[in-house]
């Protein structure tokens, strides 16, 4: 039987999220809260995801707090190591480490109706009891790794990017890689430099757009710091790229399209000269119903001499290698799988149970839903980060959760002393305003993708992120109800 520990707030997860919740705590004068972290150190995906050439795909400037800029990004674009290294920085900056309960991975939570407060358990049998549950677990957190036939006889090292094991080496190997996507598109013109081959597995092609990375020179990394004014500006800039050029091409609007997909072309056509490779590249669904990828080294890598692209399904592995659709069976050494994450059931193998002991998957049974992304019906005091209906494919998802914390801490304010619930009819009210949008919007002209269950687009914002700002001020009080009144 494990022990009890007592906390008025309890976090789970060290990622942006959890962090900003935590230093958000703090800054209003509550110190008495927990985060749980299944790790050993914080960073969330930005732990996770080390395999090379991991970067971030939206402007670094962008990519970190309003209120603790980093004026010393070495790349336009940073780095997985550097955004780790500013995670740390600003866990200690902010005296949150205090707060980590490291190496606790939660099995599951419950609410207790009577006590008004949460019970969550570790898998070491501790259990945590808050009265108020904020889960911080990101959106991509369970690596997929699709079950060929044959999986299990291939006799090389397979792994997926997310799981980069430490000290592989792929340097004069035959290597496969499966997926072509935003993690595949990073990491292979690092392992095209180093290995003997790379065959790259495609199943559909993706609009890549270049993002003309550059290292910042000191003289701008010293402007940056002594004028933080103009970063903030900078800044401005980068997310007017995202509100007034990428976001049309999501919300299919023709000329930003247009001019999206002549950008691919022309950068495409650039290093691929062959008309058949350019066919097999050019993508057969709508800009921005992916998610649109940026990349100039992208097709260098696939130019090179030593890279190839297998543009037929897989069959199955041989103990060899991979048999694919054009009955070819192409031996590999190693094979890296770039197939994405589990985005359904929202919290896999977490069981959350809420009122009348109503588990969070039934409720979501058919794709997730939330008020504004933060609350569901029936799960008082539950509040969530990178909730269902917030990810965008054009902006900062850093940006969007500072805009959560400020959120969830009004409804905490709110519901001193008390349960707070948000209320059915105001959750259906905005759950239909969000699918009737986003069927308007480039996401819905694709059958499958990540931000999908079915048919319903359960994971993507419909909006601009100006608008996120604006509804994300200030909750509707009549929207939620406290109890006792
Ligand atoms: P993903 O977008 O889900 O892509 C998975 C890739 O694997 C796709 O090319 C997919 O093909 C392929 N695939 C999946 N199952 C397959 C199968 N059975 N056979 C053959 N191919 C298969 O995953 P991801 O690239 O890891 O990216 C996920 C998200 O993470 C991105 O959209 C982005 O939001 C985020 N991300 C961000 C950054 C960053 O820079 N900040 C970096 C990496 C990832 P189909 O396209 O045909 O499905």
């Amino acid at each position: 039987m494990g022990n009890t520990v007592k906390t008025d707030v309890l976090i789970i997860g060290t990622g942006f999220g959890g962090l900003c919740m935590s230093a958000k705590l703090k800054a209003s004068g509550k110190e008495d809260f927990i985060i749980l972290e299944k790790a050993d150190g914080v960073g969330g995906t930005w732990r996770e995801n080390r395999y090379p050439g991991a970067e971030c795909d939206i402007a670094s400037v962008l990519y970190s707090y309003s209120f603790y800029p980093n004026p010393t990004w070495d790349f336009k674009w940073a780095k997985q190591k550097q955004i780790l290294d500013y995670l740390n920085r600003f866990t200690d900056d902010m005296n949150i480490r205090k707060h980590i309960r490291f190496g606790q991975h939660v099995s599951g939570a419950q609410f207790d109706e009577g006590a008004g407060r949460w019970s969550v358990k570790t898998a070491d049998g501790t259990i945590y009891s808050a009265r108020f549950l904020v889960t911080a677990l990101g959106q991509l957190h369970h690596a997929k790794t699709p079950g060929f036939k044959g999986q299990d006889i291939f006799k090389g090292p397979q792994f997926h990017t997310a799981e980069w094991p430490e000290g592989v080496d792929l340097r004069g190997k035959n290597v496969a890689i499966i997926g072509n996507a935003a993690s595949a598109i990073q990491t292979i013109p690092e392992i095209a430099k180093i290995a003997k081959t790379l065959t790259i597995y495609q199943r559909s092609a993706n609009w890549i757009i270049p993002k003309r990375d550059r290292p910042y020179s000191r003289f701008e990394k010293g402007v940056a710091k002594l004028v933080p004014g103009l970063s903030k500006l900078y800044r401005g800039f980068w997310f007017g790229v995202g509100e007034f050029l990428m976001y049309p091409m999501i919300r299919g609007r023709k000329r930003r399209s247009w001019l999206g997909r002549a950008m691919c072309r022309s950068e495409m056509k650039k290093f691929i000269k062959d008309p058949d490779m350019q066919a097999a590249l050019t993508p057969d669904y709508p800009i921005g119903a992916k998610r649109i990828l940026l990349s100039e080294t992208y097709y260098p890598a696939l130019a090179r001499e030593n890279v190839g692209l297998v543009n037929v399904p897989i069959k199955a592995l041989t103990s060899e290698g991979i048999h694919a659709g054009d009955d070819i069976k192409r031996p590999h050494d190693v094979i890296v799988y770039a197939t994405g994450f589990y985005t359904h059931p929202f919290y896999k193998d977490l069981p959350i149970l809420g009122e009348n002991g109503v588990e969070l998957g039934e409720h979501w049974d058919g794709g997730a839903f939330a008020y504004h992304g933060v609350m569901t019906s029936g799960f008082p005091n539950l509040f969530m980060l990178y909730g269902p209906n917030t990810n965008s494919g054009h902006t900062s998802i850093v940006f969007k959760l500072e805009n959560q914390v400020n959120y969830i801490l009004q409804l905490l304010e709110r519901a001193e002393g008390k349960t707070i619930r948000v209320n059915k009819d105001a959750e259906i009210r905005y759950n239909e305003e969000m699918q009737t949008r986003l069927a308007d919007t480039s996401w819905a002209k694709i059958d499958k993708s990540w931000y999908k269950t079915g048919e319903k687009i359960d994971l993507n914002w419909p909006g601009s992120g100006i608008e996120y700002k604006r509804r994300m001020k200030t909750p509707i009080n009549q929207d939620f109800h406290t109890s006792p009144e």
